[in-house]
């Protein structure tokens, strides 16, 4: 199938072919028609699956055709609304906007938190025809009257699954009271959780339902291996491999911020280019450490995995966890960074004793046992006893994973009961998976109090106990 079966307008399939595209993948090959069509659209599909053009090419198409309502005043409204969990997610579907909307008089502006509101105040008075934006930012633009979304005509709720699960279902709410009720709307989400319906249910009118990737299914093209290793030997073992292998673009993954941090300063000690993304990292630092890693320049990003959330790459030929996540679709997520748009790719997990439980969960989820193999010199200490594993002011006991033990580390989060420590007492005594990062990303669950690495957050936990999926 070619693009020029879809109905996209000439100056889309000039971009499209400008930018190496040949054939639709199976998203777009179904979303791009429905969108056009201009019905709602329930669409299940992961990052990696090229849903960004499933639903941009076919927005930029249908505000090409209609003509803007101007504004009292006389304006150009924004016209469509795109919300993205994280400000890299928002950051990238812009840039799609852009290359796809070359040859087209639209204009787009991307919005997020952690930089000033008054050059973002200055853009939107210039005017904005599609708005990408992450919720928090989008809200305080609208508390401030500095923005209006009352002419959206398209919305679209990207990774809406990961939005809820980092809090922001009230955020989202708040957002729909702001947007006419009579609008196309769009819903990605990778998984299809009891949430998800019912957000589904209140935003979409008759959606085509599209689904290309089934639940918490590995993509078939990436080579999963685990390298059982000993608790100290993890951060020589990585040297070595890359070293030996002589990879570049390589994304680890890590469970907390200052665990990257710590991997970053021995890949630099050892000769190796690395740097750490992560929620405490200034925006500026995260789109460098990402344009580097993009160009080559970087050989390895150390991640989290909400930081991680959205990096889009193509082609990543190799994603190591460093540390296997407590959160086990969080392994899905971390691997759909390799192995993108048909290309293979090999996702690789340094297994030490101490994680076979979060081991075992990842593999009940995605049904299959993931191969073992020994790397000859650094066999796993057989007499190694596992320890617990602290996230923050949580301890999941030996033999970690969610059957695990979960108990509060006594006073052992650092900050010493800082701004919002309050012991703990707010809800979290029945524990919860901890995230490691801020928001975009915030906590999905975390009990109250100082955050996992010990810095202080200005905005109480968004969701307290285990979170549903
Ligand atoms: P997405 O799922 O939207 O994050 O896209 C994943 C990656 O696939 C991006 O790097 C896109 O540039 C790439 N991509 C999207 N559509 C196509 C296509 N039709 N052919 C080849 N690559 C594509």
């Amino acid at each position: 199938m070619s693009f020029d079966t879809l109905g996209l307008a000439e100056p889309l399939l000039r971009a499209i072919h400008e930018h190496g595209y040949t054939t639709p993948t199976p998203i777009q090959a179904q979303a791009i028609p429905a969108v056009l069509g201009g019905g709602d659209l329930l669409a299940g599909a992961q990052t990696g699956t090229g849903k960004t053009a499933g639903f941009v090419l076919p927005m930029l198409q249908r505000l090409s055709v209609v003509q803007p309502v101007l504004t009292a005043k006389g304006r150009i409204p924004i016209r469509a609304l795109i919300l993205t969990p994280t400000r890299e997610l928002a950051a990238q579907v812009e840039e799609s906007v852009r290359v796809y909307g070359k040859y087209m008089k639209l204009s787009s502006m991307v919005m997020f938190g952690g930089v000033g509101m008054q050059p973002q105040i200055d853009r939107l008075r210039r005017g904005v025809d599609i708005l990408v934006a992450t919720p928090g930012r989008l809200l305080d633009h609208a508390q401030q009257r500095t923005l209006d979304l009352s002419h959206i005509e398209i919305f679209v709720l990207d990774e809406a699954d990961r939005m809820l699960d980092m809090g922001f279902v009230h955020d989202i709410k708040k957002v729909l009271a702001l947007v006419p009720a009579k609008k196309q709307s769009l819903l990605f989400s990778a998984t299809f959780s009891d949430e998800i319906k019912n957000l589904a249910d209140k935003l979409l009118n008759k959606p085509a339902l599209i689904e290309v990737a089934r639940r918490n299914q590995t993509a078939e093209l990436i080579e999963q291996k685990v390298h059982p290793v000993s608790r100290e030997a993890k951060k020589d073992v990585l040297v070595h491999l890359i070293k030996k292998n002589d990879w570049d673009q390589v994304l680890v993954f890590t469970r907390m911020k200052h665990g990257a941090n710590r991997l970053t300063e021995h890949l630099n000690k050892s000769g190796i280019t690395a740097m750490a993304i992560h929620g405490n990292k200034s925006q500026s630092a995260r789109t460098k450490a990402l344009a580097e890693f993009k160009t080559g320049e970087l050989q390895v990003l150390v991640a989290t995995d909400i930081a991680a959330r959205g990096i889009d790459i193509d082609q990543l030929p190799h994603v190591i966890n460093y540390e296997l996540p407590n959160v086990p679709e969080d392994y899905v997520h971390r691997i759909g960074r390799t192995g993108r748009a048909g290309s293979t790719g090999e996702a690789i997990s340094l297994v030490c004793v101490d994680e076979d439980g979060f081991l075992r969960d990842i593999e009940r989820l995605i049904k299959r046992s993931i191969p073992r193999e020994v790397i000859p010199g650094f066999e796993p200490n057989p007499n190694e006893r596992a320890e617990p594993i602290v996230l923050g002011r949580m301890v999941i006991g030996e033999g970690a994973g969610r059957g695990g033990q979960r108990h509060h580390a006594g006073g052992g989060g650092g900050g010493g009961g800082g701004r919002g420590g309050n012991g703990g007492g707010g809800g979290g005594s029945g524990g919860g998976r901890g995230r490691n990062d801020s928001r975009s990303g915030a906590p999905a669950a975390r009990p109250q109090g100082p955050r996992p690495d010990g810095q202080r957050s200005g905005k109480p936990p968004a969701r307290l106990g285990q979170p549903k999926r």
